[in-house]
């Protein structure tokens, strides 16, 4: 794993890989607008060197896949999914196709283990700290960062979470990066976009090149990479934030 002591928040990374873990495309996620050319042509103007397509409880299929592949040869996909689960959202990476139960992320994860896969609670703070969830539930999120890490059973059956999500607020995401710095984990990064806007503000950097699936998945296994934030263009910098209750 990286060893995160050594990079902290806002160093600037010069690293071969920076990969959208977090995407969504149209017509694949009905709420999406964005095609799959402008991904990669935006993608690439932002220094983007890749996208594990996270499409709602779907991946895309073999055909589709290849053909992709062949049309963009200088972009790197990965055919994820987000998977909605008992314990929120979680992208799957390495399932072929969506399965009958992994609606429960207990199997999700059962099914990704058969096959070497890997797990990530997405935004798993989306919304918690909002007034009007907390009406709508009638109940407040009362936890601090020590307590989800070690209450939370998302966080038992989930590789890691996502620390930088385009979608979250700031405090949703420190908090977040929070909680992964308790577990001893190494957070994602991903826009969430679901159109061009926003595209690239969030990825996940890779110290090695990626270029295949096997790959990312032995980089994600090993924890050798890191969130990232878009500095200026193609230029991404660490991601880790502090968290600091008082500031809210
Ligand atoms: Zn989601
Ligand atoms: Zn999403």
């Amino acid at each position: 794993m990286i060893d995160l002591t050594t990079i902290e928040h806002g160093d600037v990374l010069d690293w071969p890989a920076v990969i959208e873990l977090h995407v969504h495309t149209n017509p694949d996620s009905s709420d999406s607008m964005l095609s799959k050319e402008e991904l990669v042509t935006t993608g690439k103007m932002v220094g983007l060197t890749g996208a594990n397509l996270a499409e709602h409880d779907k991946v895309l299929e073999r055909h589709q896949q290849e053909a992709l592949r062949a049309e963009y040869p200088d972009f790197f996909f990965n055919f994820g999914m987000e998977v909605t689960t008992d314990l929120g959202h979680m992208i799957a990476i390495g399932l072929r196709e969506y399965l009958p139960g992994i609606r429960r992320a207990e199997k999700l994860r059962e099914e990704l283990d058969k096959v070497g896969g890997y797990l990530i609670s997405a935004h798993p703070f989306r919304r918690l700290f909002d007034p009007v969830t907390a009406m709508r539930t009638g109940e407040s999120f009362e936890m601090n960062p020590e307590e989800a890490a070690a209450n939370m059973p998302v966080f038992k059956i989930a590789h890691t979470l996502e620390i930088a999500n385009g979608a979250n607020t700031p405090r949703e995401n420190e908090f977040a990066a929070e909680v992964a710095r308790i577990l001893g984990v190494s957070g994602t990064g991903g826009s969430d976009a679901h159109s061009n806007s926003g595209l690239g503000y969030f990825a996940t950097g890779f110290k090695e090149s990626i270029e295949s699936p096997d790959q990312l998945l032995e980089a994600l296994h090993a924890g050798e990479f890191t969130a990232v934030q878009q500095d200026s263009a193609s230029k991404f910098s660490c991601f880790n934030p502090p968290y600091d209750e008082s500031n809210y």
